[in-house]
């Protein structure tokens, strides 16, 4: 039955794409999720090792996967960290990730570097050649950078609790063009204030989303729905860091989250057409 509604989702999502390439997007936990596009594959914060009791960890088997480069976790070709807390990110696992999987490139911001560096042995210097460091705050202008494959746009944008908590939390939101074919919009833990994404409206008028993958949270507040919306141009928005008791015990999630579309389960996915 479960495998049943999956198709109906999918379908759902595949109505407009009329013979276009499809992309892909496979939940992993927490906001950890693989976008796949024809021969390019990315992973956004797969790796960490907090639940804070209140979130899902990545299934074993899957890390396992991901460590050991089985399908469908063959062939990744980046990784990309939003922020450097436990339910996003571990700097031994993503260390451990490069060692073992030498063609994987990475994107972090700069706090995660540090830890990695803490952590790391002489014999690792090599993984950090492939790893791009995000030096940036709020307020900075938005960084690009060219991959095969990947056009990867970087902003800062504060993380929730701002700007009264965690404002020294470097939290990036990636904007990643597939195969100049389909952008996805990460937010890490993005705080859903409009006024954060008025500074910059250059920047996300420049280009549609097709899937953006906000914390549950932008869904609570209008101002979260208008930034989506009329802001970062979604045309599609599956919220993701939802907590595992919304689907244990639906009664416990707030109304305002009946009827949108979030990832609840590892393994879920979705499709959709770029537009780009
Ligand atoms: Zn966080």
């Amino acid at each position: 039955m479960k495998r049943a509604m999956q198709c109906v989702i999918l379908v759902a999502f595949c109505a407009t794409a009329a013979g276009r390439e499809t992309t892909s997007v496979q939940y992993l936990a927490n906001e950890g999720v693989m976008i796949t596009h024809g021969d390019t594959k990315i992973l956004f914060d797969p790796l960490f090792d907090n639940s804070y009791n209140r979130y899902r960890l990545v299934p074993d088997k899957m890390r396992d996967a991901i460590f050991a480069g089985q399908a469908p976790y063959d062939g990744v070709d980046a990784v990309f960290i939003s922020h450097s807390h436990g339910d996003h990110f571990s700097a031994s696992e993503v260390v451990r990730l490069l060692r073992e999987r030498q063609q994987i490139l990475l994107y972090t911001p700069a706090q995660a570097v540090a830890e990695m560096r803490q952590i790391a042995t002489p014999d690792d210097e090599a993984i950090f050649e492939r790893v791009t460091t995000f030096d940036i705050e709020y307020g900075d202008t938005p960084v690009f950078v060219r991959q095969d494959g990947l056009l990867i746009e970087a902003l800062c944008i504060p993380h929730a609790g701002w700007p009264t908590a965690r404002t020294d939390v470097q939290n990036i939101t990636f904007r990643v063009t597939l195969e100049d074919a389909s952008t996805v919009l990460h937010l890490g833990d993005a705080d859903a204030r409009l006024v954060h994404f008025e500074q910059d409206e250059a920047y996300w008028d420049e280009r549609q989303i097709d899937l953006a993958l906000p914390p549950y949270w932008f869904f609570l507040s209008e101002d979260g729905r208008e930034i989506l919306d009329d802001r970062v141009h979604a045309r599609n928005s599956v919220g993701i860091h939802v907590p595992a008791q919304f689907s244990e015990d639906p009664s416990s999630m707030p109304g305002e989250l009946l009827g949108e579309d979030l990832f609840h389960q590892p393994g879920e996915g979705r499709r959709f057409t770029g537009t780009q």
